[in-house]
């Protein structure tokens, strides 16, 4: 068996010890293969990981999914920023007329 210290088990699934194809995240926060964790788990009755053992409750996440979810989440971000932004605008906006009028009132005065 290859060395745990010397595997860079980021990019190499531990089951079929190859670069990952389609890689899924388990709950205990392991990666693997979505074929090969499909196969492994055919065989045992309890959706354990093989990496640790650790049993995973939750329902595999999709690292794509994930990703839409991160994706999702800035678009959020952005459209809120965007409504920050224009809510600023239309306070410059109105400042602007205030100050407008204020000049105005300034000039009256003076003449
Ligand atoms: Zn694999
Ligand atoms: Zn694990």
């Amino acid at each position: 068996l290859p060395s745990r210290q010397t595997r860079p088990w980021v990019l190499i699934c531990a089951i079929c010890l190859d670069f990952f194809t389609d890689p899924v995240i388990l709950g205990c926060g392991h990666n693997f293969c979505r074929s090969c964790i499909t196969r492994s788990w055919e065989k045992q009755e309890n959706r354990s990981c093989p990496e640790c053992r650790q049993v995973t409750q939750r329902v595999m996440c999709d690292l794509k999914q994930r990703e839409e979810e991160v994706l999702l989440r800035m678009e959020t971000n952005l459209r809120e920023i965007q409504c920050k932004l224009d809510s600023v605008e239309q306070e410059l906006s109105e400042l602007q007329t205030q100050m407008g009028k204020d000049a105005l009132t300034f000039l009256q005065v003076k003449r």
